[in-house]
């Protein structure tokens, strides 16, 4: 993704010097407030060392950066929107609001109008920015907090309680209320495809699913009352594993995880994610054959649905299962990343076996066709 930016001198240089002639080139986040600006903002700059850079708002969003006031990233240059200035504001005031069709009604603003807008300028849609937002400023205020706050999480959870509380405000989830609960760890972890949200309980990893995901919100209260535990942001020895796992895997240098896996859900669908996990790296299989394998060829639709509930995803691999006629279709985290998981894998795979083979013929594309299609 970086290989699409200028060069990193040329870009800071920009920044620094509030170059206009960079607008809409790349963007820049700033690690320790978690905002993220144009390269010509007129605010006072952040340290070198405390920089990133996306090359879209959507990458900056989707890795939990929120929009800077000053320089209004999220409005196209010379092109702001008069009639969405008053609704970004808003949410930029509160990042937890809920925004219903009807609320944007109330604002004298047509539904379809705010969607195609997110949509069209930043890949997005315009509720899954909502949640970006929310829980980004969740963790946000964590990640980045002040330092008294991350002195009192140093020192354990029992002192955390106007951390807590800010959390719990942002994301609608209790804080811890005693030590004899059980505890859910939850952290952001940031990957290729945006920032991921993963949990882990004594036993192991959880949860792991995009912050953007509809169904976010609906899995972290499962599980919850599953696991009858509290969820609390902090530290776990299982998301060092899960980081390291994950960044191997990304560069192609995984295939299979080796992670504990707590999973929670009815006896189906734990059979079906046990399924899942059968399927090798690098190849597909379609919902009709995976119920087949489950010797209930009947159930295609109770499989697949079982697949959507899956809340570890991407190490259980409910990506590399597609539809009978080769077509991606549904996934939780959108068709763009189970695309690129899906080539990521096929392509290192194609890779190796040409590797071990010693072929010297380049990839066939009928591999590829043959594999999925969009
Ligand atoms: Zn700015």
């Amino acid at each position: 993704m970086d290989l699409s930016l200028p060069n990193r001198t040329i870009m800071q240089r920009a920044f620094y010097n509030k170059d206009h002639n960079f607008e809409g080139l790349f963007y820049i986040g700033v690690r320790t407030t978690g905002i993220f600006c144009r390269p010509s903002c007129p605010a006072r700059k952040p340290k070198k060392e405390n920089i990133e850079f996306f090359y879209s708002t959507r990458e900056a969003l989707l890795q939990g950066f929120r929009p800077c006031k000053v320089c209004h990233p999220l409005n196209k240059m010379g092109d702001t929107p008069d009639w969405l200035q008053p609704l970004l504001d808003e949410i930029q005031e509160h990042p937890d609001i809920r925004m219903k069709d009807s609320d944007l009604r109330q604002r004298s603003l047509e539904p379809n109008r705010v969607r195609r807008w997110f949509k069209k300028h930043h890949g997005i849609t315009f509720q899954a920015f909502l949640r970006a937002q929310k829980i980004s400023r969740a963790f946000g205020q964590i990640r980045y907090g002040d330092k008294v706050i991350e002195a009192a999480y140093d020192s354990g959870y029992e002192s955390l309680s106007g951390f807590t509380e800010s959390f719990k405000k942002t994301t609608g989830f209790s804080p811890v209320k005693s030590s004899q609960q059980q505890v859910i760890m939850v952290t952001r972890i940031a990957t290729p495809l945006g920032q991921m949200l993963a949990a882990a309980s004594e036993k192991g990893i959880c949860l792991l699913e995009f912050t953007d995901r509809r169904m976010l919100e609906r899995q972290l209260k499962k599980l919850k009352t599953d696991l009858k535990a509290e969820l609390l942001p902090g530290n776990s020895p299982y998301f060092k594993l899960l980081n390291q796992q994950l960044n191997e895997y990304f560069k192609g240098k995984r295939t299979e995880f080796d992670l504990p896996l707590v999973m929670t859900g009815t006896a189906f669908q734990k059979k079906v994610w046990k399924e899942l996990q059968g399927i090798p790296y690098g190849t597909t299989r379609s919902y009709g054959e995976q119920a087949e394998q489950l010797g209930q060829k009947e159930a295609v639709r109770a499989v697949a649905r079982a697949n959507g509930d899956n809340k570890i995803a991407i190490i259980i691999p409910c990506h590399r299962v597609i539809g009978a006629n080769g077509k991606l279709v549904g996934y939780g985290g959108g068709l763009w990343r189970k695309q690129y998981l899906l080539n990521l894998e096929i392509q290192k795979k194609f890779l190796k076996t040409n590797e071990e083979k010693s072929l010297k013929q380049p990839p066939a594309r009928e591999h590829f066709r043959n594999s999925f299609q969009t």
